[in-house]
């Protein structure tokens, strides 16, 4: 028996084994899913949290309700890649050999990478909307906002969402009148 291993059930990780294990015999090849998150974010969604059009729940869905019959799917978190050994190593100890290895982790956002954002204002007069909790935070502080100066910023290297530099000047519909947006 051969073994495929997916590293991540995002969108990437759970489209993948959708697309393979009907073309995979199952007498031939297990397919195992690994995440260590019980549930899928919808990410473009987070765009519209900050302006009411969303609420949190709407964005939140158990993976496992994405995972095709036929597909292993554990939860844990992957600790280490061996690819000398072709093996996976998860926390906790539980080890994973694999025929084929693909790994679909994603991104994070990264603020200690660009500076000034590292700043203690972040989450509070500092926002983004490329995490759940950013996108939360960012409602919450457009709720509290009477007026002032808002100005957003495009990170130079926004490869989460490369359709990210339009969308900056979306807050000009919700800021109070009056407000300048740099
Ligand atoms: C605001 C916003 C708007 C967007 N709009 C669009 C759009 O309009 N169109 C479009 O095509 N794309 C859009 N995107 C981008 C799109 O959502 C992402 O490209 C996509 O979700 C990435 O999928 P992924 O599977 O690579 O990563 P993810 O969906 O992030 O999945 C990675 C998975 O790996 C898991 N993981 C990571 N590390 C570990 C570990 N060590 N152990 C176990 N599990 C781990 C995570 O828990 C996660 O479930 C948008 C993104 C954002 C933030």
């Amino acid at each position: 028996m051969r073994k495929l291993v997916v590293l991540g059930a995002g969108t990437a990780g759970t489209i993948v084994v959708n697309k393979l294990r009907p073309r995979l015999s199952e007498d031939e090849w297990t397919i195992t899913i690994v995440d260590q998150e019980p549930d899928h974010l919808y990410q473009p969604g987070f765009l519209f949290i900050p302006f009411g059009t969303y609420q949190p729940d709407d964005v939140v869905k158990p993976k496992s309700d994405f995972i095709p019959k036929g597909v292993d799917y554990i939860e844990a978190t992957i600790d280490l890649v061996e690819p000398e050994h072709n093996r996976v190593q998860l926390e906790g100890g539980t080890e994973l050999e694999y025929d084929f290895l693909i790994i679909a982790t994603g991104t994070h956002p990264r603020p200690d990478q660009t500076p000034g954002l590292e700043s203690d204002e972040y989450g509070k007069t500092i926002h983004d909307f490329f995490s759940l909790e950013g996108a939360t935070a960012l409602a919450e502080a457009l709720d509290r906002f009477e007026g002032g100066q808002a100005r957003g910023e495009l990170d130079r290297a926004a490869y989460q969402m490369p359709g990210g530099s339009p969308r900056v000047h979306l807050p000009r519909r919700v800021l109070p009148p009056g407000t300048r947006v740099a």
